[in-house]
């Protein structure tokens, strides 16, 4: 099959992409540039993407399948040329979810036992320890039971935090009390009130961009902490940023932002009470992703079901 790939990276991250893909899958033609003519255009069979330029995907009569090498698919929905009909499958990858465990527990550890507070006390050398709560004490919410947030409220309750989840659809977790869908919008309600820390897991789509407005912080107890590790535009900064100087938030863990990187000048980075991640909270690992490309490629070559597809209708 002709696969084309597609990113919006550095040359250096396109050509090691392009050198793992390539020695995996020897017997695949790979199109490491756009198509320069209507044969090579016809050729394409799968395109594989990393948040490919917009239209980089059009004129493709052919292509059967497209597989992003990143879990979010949002920018890739936001194409407005990207080819209906043709099926979308998204990375998930068991070496990111791992990744993402990790920089959740990090964050929740920190927030609950006051590290970030004890760590600005060092520069100031004030000897002053906190208040010891055991976790059980401490109330997480995790927005998202997917790949990433079930994994990451499952971890919590095995640590002993009292957890609890949202997601669109019913679910049942071990260890957590799970809330869902538009109906639970009270139950929601009264897990933000009752959180002391929000972990936002939730994929960027049309319901849930915005999510986090001035209207969420004031549903949110005084003294809560948020930890967003989705998307940027699931938060309404210049809000966030009033609920901290006001004092309702205590702290917010940002891995993800409006604008990426970070602007120098933007308030967030001295803000105090935010802890600024530059989007790393788990990365795609070519060393497990690389074989998840590949068996799905050889799902499509054998018409066998493709995994990790992408409901379009409801934009993850
Ligand atoms: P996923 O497997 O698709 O799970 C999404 C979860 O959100 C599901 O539980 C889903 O409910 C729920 N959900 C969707 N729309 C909802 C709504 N309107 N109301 C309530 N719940 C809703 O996604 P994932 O792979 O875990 O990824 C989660 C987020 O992490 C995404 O935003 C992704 O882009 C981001 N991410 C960030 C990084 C990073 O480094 N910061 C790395 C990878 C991914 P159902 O269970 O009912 O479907």
């Amino acid at each position: 099959m002709t696969v084309l790939l597609s990113g919006r990276w550095s040359a250096a991250e396109g050509e090691r992409w392009a050198q793992l893909l390539r020695e995996a899958m020897p017997e695949e033609q790979w199109l490491l540039h756009p198509p320069r003519d209507a044969a090579e255009a016809a050729a394409v069979e799968v395109a594989v993407v990393a948040n490919p330029e917009p239209g980089a995907l059009s004129g493709l009569p052919n292509l059967r399948l497209i597989q992003s090498l990143w879990a979010g698919v949002d920018r890739l929905l936001q194409d407005p040329t990207l080819p209906v009909g043709v099926p979308l499958a998204r990375m998930v990858d068991p070496a990111m979810n791992e990744a993402m465990v990790h920089t959740a527990l990090w964050a929740v550890l920190s927030l609950h036992r006051r590290f970030f507070e004890l760590q600005a006390q060092q520069r100031q050398a004030l000897w002053q320890p906190p208040p010891q709560l055991r976790a059980s004490e401490c109330g997480v919410l995790v927005l998202g039971l997917g790949e990433l947030g079930g994994r990451t409220a499952q971890a919590l309750a095995g640590l002993g935090y009292t957890v609890h989840g949202w997601s669109r659809r019913p679910r049942e977790l071990a260890g957590l009390r799970c809330w869902h869908g538009e109906a639970a919008e009270g139950g929601l309600a009264s897990a933000l009130a009752a959180a002391d820390i929000v972990i936002n897991l939730l994929p960027l789509t049309p319901q849930t961009r915005g999510f986090f407005s001035a209207e969420r912080w004031a549903q949110m107890r005084p003294g809560a902490c948020l930890v967003n590790l989705a998307r940027g535009a699931h938060v309404d900064e210049a809000a966030l940023a009033a609920a901290l100087d006001r004092g309702h938030l205590r702290h917010a863990v940002l891995d993800v932002f409006q604008q990426e990187p970070l602007p120098p000048d933007h308030p967030f980075w001295p803000h105090p009470q935010v802890t600024v991640l530059p989007h790393c909270a788990a990365q795609t690992d070519p060393r497990t992703a690389v074989p998840q490309v590949r068996a799905n490629l050889a799902a499509l070559r054998a018409g066998q079901p493709l995994a990790h597809l992408v409901d379009r209708g409801q934009g993850y």
